[in-house]
């Protein structure tokens, strides 16, 4: 209140009450919503709110029907919300008013009831203050991980591919649209059936779809899926048009191995900025967690890491351009499992035009999830774990060898402890003349 004291006019008032709700209004005149998108995932359904600028929100659900609200303070929307692809979501409807002459109210009117979870995203590079609105599916049975009794001796090797980036996180861009999410996507999806092919092996997809998955939520579904490899597949870019070739990486608490690893670390790491990761907090907590278990408990899964990773790009080498001759070492996110050896594949620059055309080919995806299936398994094949189906059945599989730069048939004999001889025979060769890309038949004992 005004002093009593003060001899204060009618007109006086009114300009104090002006000013009074001008510095009232003026700040919260905030935010619009410029385009509102929606991605479907097996088992919850994403909303994005794109924003220009960071805006308070507020989420409640109400029943009878049932229905989610969402308010944001001070906002107002220009976008459409009437071409969002609802089919297969449970959303019925999107409908908008304006609240309190201020606020922006967003009702979703829901097919069935949904667990809500939103959560705010400040602006990124290119990308918008956003608001995530995530609508986690109810009553679904929880998908069984692989938990059936495991005969002994009956276990396959079990490959969960990741297919990097997804949904609002397209990954690297090339060009003509190309986007990497699209790409290492197509690729996963061949290295899946590549891998089945063989028996004693199951691969599951992490992600199936156009959709985005935190990183820890990736980490997560390579240790319940009990995976014997964890391989994240991309198609990156760098700040070097001219930068071309394949590559193989793993984990490393320490240092980069070179430059390139190091910048591509940072860029994976920075999905969860793009795609969300919900609560940021506990991904810091991951960070300490996953510190300690990498000095404790890593070791050896990091060194089954680089020895797959090895067999993988001695595969690759035989068919691509390879950016580096070793594995490289890094500190990227999603290979952080304490349990499950795990590699992140960069099948190319997706920013090289070359590069990007052959990526962008389905002959060449397919041709580059074989050369990589080849390199998983001939590891598994070598060395197969205790109780697999593989380690009981070894001695009557034969097995596949592609050449790779700098082998030698004697080598290959040796590798696979068989001789020379038995190797020409299986193959059909009158001479020792190998070509890099070849593929040979490794008789079984
Ligand atoms: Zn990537």
């Amino acid at each position: 209140m005004i002093g009593a004291g003060l001899p204060v006019g009618h007109k006086q008032y009114l300009f104090l009450f002006s000013l009074l709700a001008m510095l009232v209004v003026i700040p919260a005149v905030g935010a619009e919503v410029e385009g509102v998108r929606l991605w479907r995932a097996p088992d919850h359904t994403r909303l994005v709110f794109d924003l220009d600028g960071p805006a308070e929100h507020k989420l409640f659900t109400l029943q009878n029907p049932d229905r989610v609200v969402i308010d944001v303070s001070g906002a107002t929307l220009s976008a459409a919300v009437d071409n969002l692809p609802l089919t297969d979501t449970p959303i019925a409807g999107v409908r908008h008013a304006t609240k309190n002459k201020r606020d922006l109210r967003v009702v979703l009117d829901l097919k069935q009831p949904v667990n809500p979870r939103s959560f705010a995203l400040r602006r990124h590079e290119a990308l918008p203050d956003r608001l995530v609105i995530d609508l986690h599916d109810r009553d679904k049975v929880e998908e069984k991980t692989i938990e059936q009794v495991q005969v002994s001796g009956q276990k396959d090797i079990v490959i969960a591919i990741d297919a990097g980036h997804g949904g609002e996180d397209p990954g690297a861009l090339g060009p003509g649209g190309l986007r990497e999410k699209d790409v290492v996507l197509a690729i996963s999806k061949y290295l899946q059936k590549s891998i089945d092919s063989n028996p004693g092996f199951s691969a599951k997809l992490v992600r199936t779809g156009d959709y985005y998955i935190p990183l820890r939520d990736r980490v997560k579904k390579g240790r319940q899926l009990r995976a014997d490899l964890f391989v994240s597949i991309h198609a990156d870019a760098f700040t070097r048009k001219d930068a071309r070739g394949a590559g193989v990486y793993a984990v490393s608490s320490r240092g980069a191995t070179s430059e390139t690893a190091r910048f591509l670390a940072q860029r994976e790491n920075e999905s969860d900025l793009i795609g969300g990761a919900g609560d940021l907090s506990l991904s810091d907590k991951d960070d300490t967690l996953a510190g300690v278990l990498l000095d404790l408990a890593m070791t050896a899964t990091m060194n089954a890491s680089l020895d797959i990773g090895t067999s993988v790009l001695s595969s690759l080498g035989s068919f691509t351009h390879l950016h580096k001759k070793k594995v490289e070492q890094a500190n990227f996110s999603v290979l952080r499992n304490p349990d499950v050896p795990s590699i992140l594949v960069e099948t190319g620059f997706i920013t090289n035009p070359q590069e990007a055309r052959r990526l962008r080919d389905p002959m060449f995806q397919r041709r580059m999830a074989e050369k990589l299936s080849e390199g998983i398994v001939a590891h598994f094949t070598s060395r197969p774990p205790a109780g697999s189906w593989l380690a009981a059945n070894a001695s009557r599989i034969d097995r596949k060898h592609t050449i790779a730069r700098g082998d030698t048939l004697s080598g290959i004999a040796a590798r696979y402890n068989i001789s020379v001889a038995d190797l020409k025979k299986a193959n059909g060769m009158q001479t020792s003349m190998i070509r890099v890309g070849q593929t040979l038949t490794i008789p079984s004992g």
